[in-house]
């Protein structure tokens, strides 16, 4: 099992604390020696300058839900989704008034000093619009096809027409085969193909062959045309987490380009959040996925980039990239009757949100902290030993006291009023101590 040590946040950590005369919490020595999944190995396709590849960390990117004719709020909107971390933004663009916005849009970015590769994502008319439209052309990263809807008897003919553009403007593509709009010519001649087999097969099995040979074929067919190995990104999205990891493991198995993961019309809410983690970490655990997409369905009104803090978190959480700090805080119960625990448990969490913009400039590695802010005596301590910093709150019934561990060892102990920004400006002097 190879560890990837761009990606491995425990080794590094292991090692400065030794550097430091630091302890090792047990609980790290633990983690540090976990192997991290190895990656797929695929080539590496550079999208505006971010590369997409097993050679480098996971990307986070996220899509736009404004007309994107309308390019002050479609560039507002990616200007807000870069800021909360995607590194690529795609926006539809499904007519004139759309693919005319991208130039203004690219522009208003640049204007605003904000760097992220835009993607454009077509269906039907993508071979159009892009050749009515060369700014457009010329102005996006990348362009998103959808083999299943490029055009029926033209169908071939009109990809090669984007391949072309492609080829024009030295972008890449991501060939994106969609559950709800796969290639029905390729599927009823496989459904044929399979009732005249003297044992047929599942019918899901046939669906989920479609789904990839419609994305192989189309990566084939962009060879054809010219286009470069390493210039080809593949996705096959289903809505059900099983079908999602069928597809994706097979994928994985017969091609090396690089893998954009999401799972498709994922949900509303809680159900759209678990679902898309379940299924992207049982495939990143394996090493499959270069690029992720959380593709949850925002309230009326509803903040957008959301989906981009979920993929965060997923990475976070598997331990394959850093964005911010974590806090470990225990849900409370019985023994934490009041409000007190919330509340401070709440205003660390703000306040590590707050610092995060200051701190990732100043203080490189400071999204790899992790702080305990813990209910009780129970798993107070412990917990708090195993974190970088971390506090134990007074349960009911307790002493009115609140011990504060540092890098393991108990650093103070808190009394009074004051405890929330006491040890707010204890967690200060930690950052700007342990990263620089
Ligand atoms: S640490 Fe204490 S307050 Fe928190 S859940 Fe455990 S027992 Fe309850």
């Amino acid at each position: 099992m190879v560890v990837r040590l761009h990606q491995d946040t425990a080794v590094p950590r292991a090692r400065e604390r030794a550097l430091h005369g630091i302890p090792l919490p047990a609980a790290f020595l633990y983690l540090s020696t976990m192997p991290l999944p190895q990656r797929r190995t695929t080539v590496t396709a550079h999208v505006g300058g971010v590369p997409v590849g097993s050679g480098h960390p996971v990307v986070v990117q996220s899509m736009t839900n404004t007309d994107t004719a309308d390019a002050g709020a479609t560039a507002a909107q990616v200007i807000a989704l870069a800021g909360a971390g995607s590194e690529l933004v795609r926006v539809t663009v499904n007519d004139d008034g759309a693919a005319a916005a991208v130039p203004e849009i690219a522009q208003r970015l640049a204007d605003a000093g904000v760097s992220v590769p835009v993607i454009g994502d077509f269906h039907y008319n993508g071979h159009l619009l892009l050749a009515n439209h060369p700014a457009c052309a010329r102005a996006l990263a990348k362009y998103r096809i959808n083999p299943g809807n490029v055009g029926g008897k033209r169908r071939d003919e009109n990809f090669r027409a984007i391949i072309r553009i492609a080829l024009e403007n030295d972008k890449p593509v991501r060939i994106g085969v969609n559950w709800g709009s796969l290639d029905q010519d390729l599927l009823t001649s496989l459904m044929d193909e399979n009732a005249r087999r003297a044992e047929p097969v599942d019918a899901r099995d046939v669906y989920v062959e479609a789904m990839l040979q419609s994305a192989l074929r189309s990566a084939a067919l962009a060879e054809e045309t010219g286009l470069g190995h390493d210039r080809i990104i593949l996705s096959a999205k289903v809505s059900g987490v099983q079908d999602l990891v069928t597809v994706y493991r097979q994928l994985a198995a017969r091609c090396d380009y690089p893998l954009h993961l999401g799972l498709t019309e994922a949900g509303l809410g809680t159900k759209g959040v678990v679902a898309s983690t379940a299924g992207l970490s049982i495939l990143l655990a394996e090493g499959i996925g270069d690029t992720i997409r959380v593709s949850l369905t925002p309230r009326p009104g509803g903040d957008r980039t959301e989906e981009v803090r979920v993929a965060q978190q997923i990475l976070q959480s598997l331990g394959l990239r850093s964005f911010a700090p974590q806090v470990t805080a225990c849900p409370g119960c019985g023994r934490t009757t009041s409000t007190f625990f919330q509340t401070m448990a709440e205003e660390i969490q703000d306040y590590l949100r707050e610092q995060m913009p200051v701190w990732r400039a100043r203080h490189p590695g400071v999204e790899e902290m992790r702080v305990a802010v813990m209910g009780c005596v129970v798993n107070g301590p412990g917990e708090s030993k195993h974190a970088d910093i971390g506090i134990s709150l007074p349960g009911t019934a307790e002493e009115p006291r609140a011990p504060v561990y540092v890098d393991g060892r108990l650093h103070v102990t808190l009394k009074g009023d004051a405890i929330v920004p006491e040890f707010l400006a204890i967690l200060d002097s930690y950052v700007a101590r342990r990263y620089g």
